[in-house]
């Protein structure tokens, strides 16, 4: 018995010829099919008529005496079924199953790719981002009843990242304690903590460790000149005290000859941090022929870099110069 599709199912159709997921579902109604094994007899006229009653026609046994044949009436299409559903229960066709899940794929902007093979629930569904996901059928179908689309977690979770990137925090993971709506993001400054995906949109997210004690303080950034025997050289650095820090912390002699060449004032400690490091970064890339390594200047500064070559004085003006820019309320 062949049949054609109506013609409002055409478009849908060819999608379904090259879904493979549906080979399975029409494989008992061909008779070239090495598990074809048809029961000889006549089919009892009470099965033809609930077969009718429910929007099938039983075309022939297939398989053993239990199965039949079942011509759907809305997708003209057949698959095998067990006689006791359709006796005592509404089959339904998978055909007509799958044509509605490919419209609802369409529906909320995805392409059904197939089903999950370790679920009948689930199917592999490619986004209209390029992204392949795996949803529930009835929340595809819910989308496109809603007629919103599939949200993808690969962009959602990009954007999370671009958005922490603007206040300085790097998107780690999921969060540390496993709270819905929060993630782990790890600061400038090193410190990793679990934040509020909607507080860090917002840049509302205070770093646990800058905000409070010695990196929320003003700090500065200085430029000291050391006038090492036989190599004098100029050290970049930050600190809450820079005079201090100059006479006691570099553990120079005495009798080296030192000298605060300028010194500009940022908000907190951290941001001097961040400045400086930027400042040495630069340094390094641009002018590593200015810097001048720990072996050549030994124990005479107490410090394992941040020291340059006298020459590099002007380009380190120019780099705090323009750290100046960047925070024009602070006075240097
Ligand atoms: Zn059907
Ligand atoms: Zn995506
Ligand atoms: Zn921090």
């Amino acid at each position: 018995m062949t049949m054609s599709p109506p013609t409002h199912f055409a478009p849908l159709l060819r999608v379904f010829d090259t879904v493979p997921v549906f080979a399975d579902l029409v494989r008992f109604s061909r008779s070239a099919s090495p598990t074809y094994r048809p029961y000889k007899g006549k089919i009892p006229p009470k099965w033809h008529s609930a077969a009718r009653k429910k929007g099938f026609t039983i075309t022939e046994w297939v398989k053993d005496r239990l199965h039949v044949s079942l011509l759907c009436h809305c997708c003209n299409r057949t698959h095998a079924k067990r006689v006791s559903v359709i006796l005592a229960h509404y089959p339904e066709c998978p055909h007509c199953i799958q044509i509605r899940r490919v419209e609802e794929a369409g529906a909320s902007g995805a392409r059904l790719l197939g089903r999950d093979p370790k679920s009948r629930h689930y199917g592999h569904y490619r986004l209209a981002c390029g992204h392949q996901v795996q949803r529930q059928y009835h929340r595809v179908a819910l989308a496109a009843q809603g007629g919103h689309g599939l949200g993808c977690e690969t962009c959602r979770e990009q954007r999370y990242k671009e958005q922490a990137h603007k206040f300085g925090w790097n998107l780690i993971g999921p969060a540390q304690s496993g709270k819905l709506g929060y993630r782990s993001f790890q600061h400038t400054c090193g410190q990793v903590q679990d934040i509020m995906i909607g507080n860090m949109n917002w840049g509302d997210c205070a770093c646990k460790k800058c905000s409070s004690g010695r990196a929320s303080k003003p700090s500065f950034i200085y430029i000291f000149r050391i006038g090492l025997p036989g190599q004098p050289v100029i050290k970049l650095g930050y600190s809450v005290r820079p005079e201090k820090r100059l006479r006691y912390q570099l553990g120079n002699d005495k009798n080296v000859e030192t000298e605060v060449l300028r010194v500009i004032h940022l908000p907190t400690g951290h941001d001097a941090r961040c400045e400086e490091e930027r400042a040495h970064k630069t340094l390094a890339a641009l002018h590593p022929e200015l810097v001048v390594s720990k072996t050549k200047y030994g124990d005479g500064v107490n410090t394992v870099g941040e020291i340059y070559r006298p020459e590099a004085v002007g380009i380190i003006h120019r780099l705090l110069d323009e750290i100046k820019k960047r925070f024009p309320d602070i006075a240097a």
